[in-house]
């Protein structure tokens, strides 16, 4: 037999590799072996009958808080990974110099899919909702190369948020340090944006080509189009000099409004994540986010609750009008590209590991519901059915992820 597997009849669309049609996926010693309009089933141990479905590329979730048990946003990404397609995790500045030898031990080692990681430019990381920007000391550039040294095949890039909750009376300061930081590591910076104070045209100014601004369709007080929906000179300022935009839905970063004014100035976000975390995980039904520390979970009635997922945040771009092949390369090709990856992760070139997802786009009408509660309606979601990482499929760990200090709380009885 040639091949170890071969995924047959699916519509395989790879932006890596400028494929969007019916085709065959044949997998060899963990790695993609060949693409084809059609390869024999003969070929092959195992065939897996993908008529009806999607055949994408593993997904790369760009912006995610992984650093579970260590840290007050993580989440264990092999309770998700295997029914959403995510065979990438980018964990967006959990962890900072204090405790990146810590992140290396127990989530890049011990989880099943490949994981990466922003590092924080302050020392502390994420451990708390917030302020971990606000003590200068904390912002150090020597002790975070001392850190990194070692650590660099997992370390993609610098993540600062810079936003009133988490600047403190710092202003700037952490934005320059997070720049002096990703200049003399030559890795991109991602920068959180929400709430102002600092404003957003004097964040954006500081940006170099390649640095990402997550939570782009934010509805906060630094958005990146102004009252009229018009994209700020500074948003398309920073476009031209080549600055990413990343989704990062959380909890509280995808406002439909901002979405679509930028999506109508012709300005598609490059990159569409999760940010998936304690609070976001239950986006759907998250009842109060205003106070962050005790964030409160509306169950549904029948106990359950809705779950973000990237599946789940690329549906919501089809909805907004996004055509299809955009939002699977927002997901593959252009964070691997981000991440200076491209061609090993988000594509089916022949020769790299088989990271694959198979999806369903399942016909609606569906509705779907920003951060704000506000409505959108598509025709299609897309749902992932089987996940493959170096052609083996992940099974489902089957158990619950939820921090103590997120309450969950029964359904409020109907009028009728
Ligand atoms: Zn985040």
């Amino acid at each position: 037999m040639a091949y170890d597997l071969l995924i047959q009849g699916g519509r395989v669309i790879d932006p890596a590799g400028s494929r969007d049609a019916m085709g065959d996926v044949a997998i060899s010693k963990g790695r993609i072996a060949l693409v084809a309009d059609h390869i024999p089933a003969a070929s092959a141990v195992r065939v897996v009958d993908a008529t009806g479905l999607l055949v994408l590329p593993g997904l790369i979730d760009l912006h995610a808080h992984v650093f579970r048990d260590f840290t007050y946003w993580g989440v264990d990404p092999d309770l998700i990974a295997h029914n959403s397609g995510v065979t990438t995790w980018v964990d967006a500045g959990s962890a900072g110099a204090m405790t990146l030898s810590g992140f290396r031990q127990q989530v890049v080692r011990r989880t099943e899919a490949r994981v990466k990681a922003f590092v924080n430019i302050s020392l502390i990381g994420l451990v708390a909702p917030e302020y971990e920007l606000s003590q200068p000391s904390w912002l150090d550039v020597d002790m975070l190369a001392r850190a990194l040294a070692g650590n660099l095949d997992f370390v993609v890039g610098v993540k600062v948020r810079m936003a009133s909750p988490t600047v403190g009376s710092t202003g700037l300061l952490a934005l320059h340090r997070a720049l002096q930081a990703a200049d003399e590591h030559e890795l991109p910076l991602m920068v959180h944006i929400s709430d102002a104070p600092p404003d957003i045209s004097d964040v954006l100014a500081l940006l170099r080509s390649g640095d990402i601004v997550t939570h782009c369709c934010t509805g906060g007080s630094m958005k990146l189009v102004d009252a009229a929906g018009v994209p700020l000179d500074a948003t398309r300022a920073a476009l031209d000099r080549g600055i990413i935009l990343d989704v990062g839905h959380g909890a509280g970063s995808l406002n439909f409004g901002s979405a679509a004014s930028l999506l109508s100035a012709g300005i598609m976000p490059h990159v569409i994540s999760t940010d998936l975390h304690q609070m976001s995980l239950h986006v759907g039904s998250l009842v109060s986010s205003d106070a962050v520390d005790s964030p409160v979970i509306q169950l549904r009635a029948d106990g359950t609750d809705d779950r973000l997922d990237l599946p789940l945040c690329m549906s919501k771009f089809l909805a907004l009008g996004a055509p299809l092949t955009d939002v699977v390369a927002a997901a593959t090709s252009r964070p691997a590209a981000a991440l200076g990856l491209g061609g090993q992760i988000g594509s089916l070139r022949a020769g790299v590991p088989a990271d694959l997802g198979l999806f369903r786009l399942v016909d609606g009408p569906v509705s779907f519901t920003d951060v704000y509660g506000n409505v959108c309606t598509g025709d299609q979601r897309l749902v992932n059915v089987a996940t493959f990482i170096d052609g083996r499929r992940l099974a489902d760990p089957g158990s619950a992820d939820m921090a103590p200090w997120v309450e969950r709380i029964p359904p409020v009885a109907s009028d009728g």
